[in-house]
């Protein structure tokens, strides 16, 4: 606290990012990364780049990436609208598109940066309550904006955060036909291991807003790049508000890295069979040894084993040098533990140190 901080600072609640520890040996679970490295292409597209362009500002639209993502989607570039990983999309969208008067609506545990950039942007919320089995409810979204007479927006991640739990296509166009006047935002920063994507549906909604982002799937979370996909005016606004924020928020390395991968389909299908065939492993290995398991369609499950506590499971795995995320709140999923897909390897490394604390 400082007498020269801007009234707004003393307010905030920032977001606690996962742990990145410099600890060797260490199996690192906690902030579902892929365990693979990322295309080859994409490293000889970023050597590839001359060191004297460097000089120069990139591409402020970054048209070669939007290009590269329209093509892969089957959309037109004014479509596409990319920034400094996904999190930075998603605030230029709460800010753009989700700021109005009635509440925006999401999820009670879902990704927690929602209600971060909510406080930040001084935008009223409506928690929904997951079902019991943490599965989303349509009917309950429909149901809360007919009960406050409208809702500032909807934001969902699907699958969802921390629960790896998909929602069907069929769902969220039953959420869009019933809410025809407020922006509806999927973040699918883990679709691609095994949930139904709703770009397909963009055609179609002219509210629905689709976000990637390249940290996950692409194994590029440290080039920091992520995309949204929506009608040209949705669209549209979001550059508004990134040219009043940041004209060039991917540099070129960043730029010539994204286009690489994300037109490098063959290690892009390779890896995620991998880690999905990884996570199935890994659930049979969890459910054997007392977990209940949520069904996952992302790279990363949520699990609890009744009897153990979640905290003092992730304290004895991390003194194993396994490092998973534990959520202290709220209060029904602090017995679940939230561990990413690592490699085949790290996967025996979790289940033996498992072992090791259960014997
Ligand atoms: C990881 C994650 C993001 C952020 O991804 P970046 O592109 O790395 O900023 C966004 N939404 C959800 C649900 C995530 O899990």
């Amino acid at each position: 606290m400082s007498r020269y901080w801007s009234e707004i600072v003393r307010t905030l609640t920032p977001y606690v990012p996962g742990e990145q520890p410099k600890i060797d040996g260490l199996v690192k679970l906690n902030t579902n990364e892929c365990p693979y490295g990322p295309s080859e292409k994409v490293l000889a597209a970023i050597a590839g780049q001359n060191s004297e362009a460097l000089r120069l500002y990139p591409d402020p639209q970054a048209s070669a990436l939007k290009a590269a993502i329209a093509r892969r989607h089957g959309l037109a570039e004014s479509q596409v609208f990319v920034g400094n990983g996904s999190d930075e999309v998603l605030a230029h969208i709460f800010m753009g598109l989700l700021r109005h008067a009635a509440p925006l609506l999401y999820p009670d545990i879902s990704y927690s940066f929602y209600p971060v950039y909510a406080k930040l942007y001084g935008i009223a919320t409506r928690a929904i309550p997951l079902a019991e089995d943490f599965s989303l409810r349509v009917d309950d979204y429909l149901q809360a904006s007919r009960e406050q007479g409208g809702n500032g927006g909807i934001i969902f991640a699907n699958p969802n955060a921390p629960t790896g739990m998909p929602l069907p296509l069929a769902e969220i166009r039953r959420l869009l036909q019933g809410n025809p006047d407020s922006v509806v935002v999927v973040d699918e920063a883990y679709v691609d291991f095994g949930a139904e994507s709703a770009v397909g549906l963009i055609a179609e909604f002219p509210q629905l807003l689709v976000v990637h982002t390249l940290s996950k799937s692409r194994a590029l979370a440290g080039l920091r790049v992520g995309y949204a996909m929506g009608q040209a005016d949705l669209i549209e606004a979001l550059t508004r508000v990134k040219d009043s924020f940041n004209s060039y928020p991917l540099d070129r390395l960043a730029i010539a890295g994204a286009v690489a991968a994300i037109e490098d389909e063959a290690w892009f299908e390779a890896t995620c069979r991998k880690v999905i065939a990884t996570r199935e492993r890994m659930v049979a290995g969890l459910q054997t040894r007392g977990f209940q398991v949520l069904p996952s369609a992302a790279n990363f499950v949520f699990a609890q084993r009744p009897g153990s506590d979640g905290a003092a499971l992730a304290a004895g795995l991390r003194e194993r040098k396994v490092l998973v995320r534990h959520f202290r709140a709220p209060e029904r999923i602090a017995p679940f533990l939230r561990i990413s897909v690592g490699t085949e390897a790290q996967t025996d490394a979790l289940l033996a140190a498992l072992d090791a604390i259960l014997a």
